[in-house]
């Protein structure tokens, strides 16, 4: 059977590319069967696209922040109607298991809803006091124009609506380049705002590769923000080409080697379940991933014991099925990348506890991993300790008291999100002062976040902006006003306005 084709949904109407290109989206579980087609874009798409959206920019503005906020709301109630048929979209194109799925869109719909709520609170700025009673001050926030939105395959649904939900309600045009490993999400998510009547040029999807579609956005001279998740590499790159534009700014976030710290009273079964799911959850491909256990080695041999054999047990497989804890890597670069480190583990001498790599394949040509876990002192010229692996493989490293967990944790080049699992406030609370990170939990694990809160991270895991409700800052510009409510002109600072 010939696989469906889908198209950009560009200017309020559904097209093919200009070039006439397209591209596959395959199942990772089955690669062999083809879920898609999608446009190739390239430059006379991505030009048409900013067209419609610099058009549609000061109609949307204009429209208000309220009634902005509404097409959220809409947007929201479509996606809880469609939360299953989404979520195993969400399984089958990401190969994410069937509960994280309906998790990743779950957060989109919390996401949705939390801009409608931003915008229905109607603040858009502040009033401020001024040494001369008789001015009023305020601060407006305008929005910035064009918004690019450059998203990964990882969490394909939730994170465009992190990065699209707050900056149209803040009167910003969106276009969103969805990964190239999962544009079915991106198809479904334009087809919420379709249904929901977004106004043509108000938020555009345009489908293709990293090059051909998501450098020129980034470039266009008619674009002012972009937000990009994704790798540390390109997401340097997008930086260089952004600096190079006087009206842009961006949102870099990427990776890290995040870490889970157990500390000598740490409720050990707490440990166990932080470390597991931080470790584990999306086969280790998430952002916050734990590729590092930091134990005390004064309770290192009960924690490792308990650990591993939990480890054994995590099923892995079908992404629908509900009983797996998580199915497959996204494509076969991820499989060999994982394999590489958990080689490199064993040429750089340290302990190998657990490969199940050799246990049979849920499918035979499907993307799979099966837990690793390695074990060894801390050294930060050892790469499997100190770069990102993106799959499920974790070194567990013994320290001594909680100043050496946090040192350790901190000589890495990242600083994503790390937690410490005990029971004293203290070595908690030294920990949240000392740990260079954007996200800290404690007895919790390292992955989880939702959008209330900043994300982001420090060192090489972005660029110091925090996404989700970190990007107001990003998404606006704020514009300085004073009224002179007198007849006369009094100006601040005792500076004179008589006419000599
Ligand atoms: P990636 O960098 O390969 O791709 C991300 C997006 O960038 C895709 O849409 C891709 O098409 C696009 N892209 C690639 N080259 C481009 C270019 N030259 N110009 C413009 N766009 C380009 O990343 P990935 O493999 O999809 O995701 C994995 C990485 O993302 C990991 O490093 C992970 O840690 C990171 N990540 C970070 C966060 C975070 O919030 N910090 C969240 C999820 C994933």
């Amino acid at each position: 059977m010939a696989a469906i084709r889908m198209h950009n949904f560009m200017n309020g109407v559904w097209c093919p590319s200009q070039g006439g290109d397209w591209f596959e989206s395959r199942d990772p579980a089955h690669p062999g069967e083809v879920i898609g087609l999608f446009p190739q874009s390239g430059t006379a798409d991505i030009e048409e696209a900013v067209s419609a959206a610099d058009r549609a920019q000061e109609g949307w503005r204009s429209l208000g922040l309220v009634k902005r906020a509404e097409y959220l709301l809409r947007v929201s109630r479509l996606m809880e109607e469609d939360l299953e048929p989404l979520a195993r979209i969400i399984a089958q194109e990401a190969g994410k298991q069937i509960n994280e799925a309906r998790a990743d869109a779950v957060e989109a719909i919390h996401t949705a809803q939390y801009a409608f709520s931003f915008g229905h609170l109607g603040q858009y700025g502040r009033v401020l006091g001024d040494e001369v009673p008789t001015k009023r001050c305020y601060e407006v926030l305008e929005p910035r124009g064009v918004v690019v939105a450059i998203t990964p395959w990882n969490f394909p649904v939730a994170l465009p609506f992190w990065l699209t939900g707050l900056s149209l309600v803040l009167g910003n045009c969106v276009i969103l380049k969805p990964s190239e490993y999962t544009p079915l999400c991106g198809t479904r998510i334009a087809g919420y705002f379709e249904q929901a009547g977004i106004p043509p040029g108000v938020f555009q999807v345009i489908h293709g590769a990293g090059e051909t579609a998501g450098a020129p956005l980034v470039a266009h001279p008619k674009t002012h923000v972009v937000l990009f998740t994704g790798s540390y590499e390109v997401g340097l790159r997008i930086k260089q080409e952004v600096a190079k534009h006087a009206h842009k700014v961006c949102t870099i976030e990427t990776g890290g080697k995040n870490a889970v710290l157990v500390m000598e009273d740490a409720d050990l079964e707490m440990a166990v379940t932080a470390g597991l799911l931080s470790a584990f959850k999306t086969a280790g491909q998430r952002c916050v991933t734990a590729g590092r256990l930091l134990v005390d080695s004064r309770v290192a041999g009960r924690f490792t014991e308990r650990f591993v054999a939990s480890a054994k047990r995590v099923k892995v497989g079908n992404p629908m099925d509900e009983s797996c804890f998580y199915g497959t890597m996204i494509n076969q670069q991820g499989v060999e990348k994982g394999r590489r480190f958990n080689e490199l583990t064993r040429k750089e001498g340290f302990d190998v506890l657990l490969d199940r790599n050799d246990e049979p394949l849920p499918t035979p040509d499907g993307y799979w991993l099966r837990p690793f876990v390695y074990a060894g002192p801390w050294r930060n010229d050892s790469v499997c300790l100190t770069e990102e692996a993106f799959s499920p493989h974790v070194g567990i490293v013994p320290v001594r008291g909680v100043e050496e967990a946090v040192a350790v944790y901190n000589d890495t080049k990242y600083g994503l999100s790390g937690s410490i699992i005990t029971e004293d406030y203290r070595k908690a609370k030294y920990a949240e002062e000392h740990m260079q990170c954007g996200i800290f939990y404690w007895n919790l694990p390292c992955i989880g976040a939702g959008v209330r809160l900043p994300f982001g991270g420090v060192k090489q895991s972005g660029n110091l902006i925090p996404s989700a409700a970190g990007l107001i800052p990003v998404l606006t510009h704020p514009k300085a006003v004073t009224y002179n409510l007198d007849r006369t002109i009094v100006m601040a600072q005792g500076l004179s306005a008589e006419i000599k």
